[in-house]
């Protein structure tokens, strides 16, 4: 399959999961704020070749056996996650990259040794340039605190659910339906993707706006414990879940009463 085919393959099958993720187009300015700490980034193991058209997610991360663990004609690269808030959609994404040099991340890392953190203030990431002299300027902005309820990071169950779908693996099938003409496995794997798009990414829509109260659940005693921190909520480290939960769940009660800085409910003042 050549380059421009499988592109746009991929872009057909999971152009809405790849939503999830944040891409900068060249020239683009976009401001954004990490919700995940620089050392809690998820590290992502990619099998890739560029002529074949492969690029996908070391399969054992989903805890299923990896064909292309081994294979000498793939290169591994690593890559690092994290989640973000993206301004200019609204919406919490997930900003993936290698660490090389066309890529944000040492840049990041100054930050992260300057500032200690790198969620306490927004972002602009710049990208100029095209393809092998694409460049990315991260920008630090003043510091300031992040009171939007909906910036919240994925989970990491959450997360492998998006980068399984977003990556899907095309090749799962490959040994066992050889006998089958090449028409008729495409068939085959374009209904299957549509079906999963169609089904799961509306419930996760659902889920993320409503079931916040879930979402805690799904976090781990030292996440909440840095929420908490995030949210400016005085807390002290190595409690028990519960404890951080309802710190968290009575300090939404309160941002509730009293409103969000960026929502429109200056008015009731
Ligand atoms: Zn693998």
């Amino acid at each position: 399959m050549g380059i421009l085919e499988s592109i746009k393959s991929d872009i057909k099958k999971s152009g809405q999961s790849k939503r999830d993720f944040i891409y900068f187009r060249e020239g683009e300015k976009r401001r954004i704020r990490f919700l995940t700490e620089f050392e809690d980034a998820e590290e992502v193991t990619f099998h890739g070749n560029w002529e074949k058209g492969i690029s996908v997610p070391c399969q054992e991360l989903f805890g299923r056996d990896c064909e292309y663990c081994g294979d000498d004609s793939l290169k591994d690269s690593a890559n690092y996650a994290w989640c973000v808030w993206d301004y200019e959609d609204n919406c919490v994404k997930i900003f993936m990259f290698k660490v090389n040099n066309c890529s944000p991340v040492p840049q990041l890392t100054s930050m992260y040794e300057n500032y200690g953190t790198i969620t306490d203030r927004d972002y602009v990431i710049v990208v100029s340039g095209k393809q092998m002299n694409r460049s990315f300027t991260v920008i630090p902005q003043d510091k300031a605190v992040m009171r939007n309820k909906k910036a919240k990071p994925f989970s990491h169950s959450r997360f492998l659910e998006k980068l399984d779908k977003a990556f899907p693996d095309d090749n799962d099938n490959n040994y066992d339906d050889e006998d089958d003409g090449p028409k008729h496995r495409k068939s085959k794997h374009s209904k299957r993707y549509e079906a999963d798009d169609d089904v799961d990414t509306d419930d996760e829509y659902e889920d993320e706006d409503e079931d916040e109260e879930q979402r805690y659940e799904d976090m781990s005693a030292k996440e909440l414990y840095k929420l908490c921190k995030e949210r400016d909520i005085d807390v002290e480290p190595k409690k028990l879940k519960k404890f951080y939960i309802n710190q968290l769940e009575e300090a939404d009660e309160s941002d509730e009463d009293w409103g969000d800085d960026d929502d429109d409910e200056d008015d009731d003042w």
